[in-house]
């Protein structure tokens, strides 16, 4: 396959590669030296003297669907719960055309910033929307850019005693086997990985306990990670002592199976 040499960069994050780098088959091949230069024989130049080379970005929490909702006039300024009620009617009527839109709006301008690899947490899954992921998947691979899709969850509605309404949440045991298919079908193992999956229980005001330990087994036999949110504001922590009896940190720290193989969202992005 065809080198390309990215030469003499305006900057460049890395040491002794003042020339540039090569890259060959995806992966850096060659730093080059200020002033020097690689064998040029089957090396495509691409002049870098505008630009600075950087690692590409990972984001590691989204809400694709939610970039068609970020101007909507009920849920500004309101804390997480109030902003919640003001977009679930919204997010229920979801269609897959709708989501394919937000899917791509959003991974072309994380494209657009630097970022080469995200993940995504997708957890409404309204009638007509059961393929959600496959939507999100078909647009990453569209725009090329390296994804861990997280098959998100809620199984714990207004008439369990939760948040979200029942129109969005599903049963434990079509979201079980809809992890099961996705992971079957797309998850991808190995540092050349395009595509994988994970799993995402929502948060302690949206799913059942239930539903949090059965991810994490599925997770832990098929080896996939594990996504949540957790104590996010004021709201789910008194959600979570007045409904559960004690703080989300331990709902969470009580399954030691999901803190194994979990990664978690700082205050970045709802
Ligand atoms: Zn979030």
């Amino acid at each position: 396959m065809t080198s390309v040499w990215l030469r003499n960069p305006l900057g460049i994050l890395a040491d002794n590669a003042g020339g540039g780098v090569v890259v060959r088959d995806g992966r850096v091949a060659a730093l080059i030296p200020a002033g020097g230069s690689p064998d040029l024989r089957d090396v495509q130049v691409f002049d870098a003297s505008n630009h600075v080379i950087i690692p590409g970005l990972i984001n590691t929490h989204h809400h694709f669907y939610q970039t068609l909702t970020r101007a909507n006039a009920a849920a500004m300024n309101q804390p997480l719960f109030g902003w919640l009620n003001a977009l679930y009617p919204v997010w229920a009527r979801l269609t897959p055309e709708a989501l394919d839109a937000a899917a791509t709006v959003a991974l072309s301008e994380l494209l657009l910033s630097g970022c080469t690899t995200t993940t995504d947490h997708h957890y409404v899954f309204p009638s007509g929307l059961e393929d959600a992921i496959d939507i999100e998947i078909a647009a990453a691979q569209r725009l090329g850019i390296r994804v861990t899709l997280t098959r998100g969850s809620m199984n714990r509605s207004q008439k369990d005693g939760g948040l979200p309404p029942d129109s969005i949440v599903q049963d434990e045991d079509t979201i079980l086997a809809d992890s099961d298919r996705l992971i079957a079908r797309y998850h991808e193992a190995g540092a050349d990985a395009k595509v994988q999956i994970a799993l995402a229980p929502c948060s302690p005001f949206s799913v059942t306990a239930s539903l949090m330990r059965s991810s994490a087994a599925l997770a832990e036999r098929t080896g996939v990670g594990l996504h949540t949110h957790l104590a996010e504001t004021e709201d789910e922590n008194r959600f979570c002592q007045e409904t559960l009896g004690y703080p989300g940190r331990r709902f969470i720290r009580r399954r030691r199976r999901f803190i194994a193989r979990w990664w978690r969202r700082r205050r970045l992005a709802r």
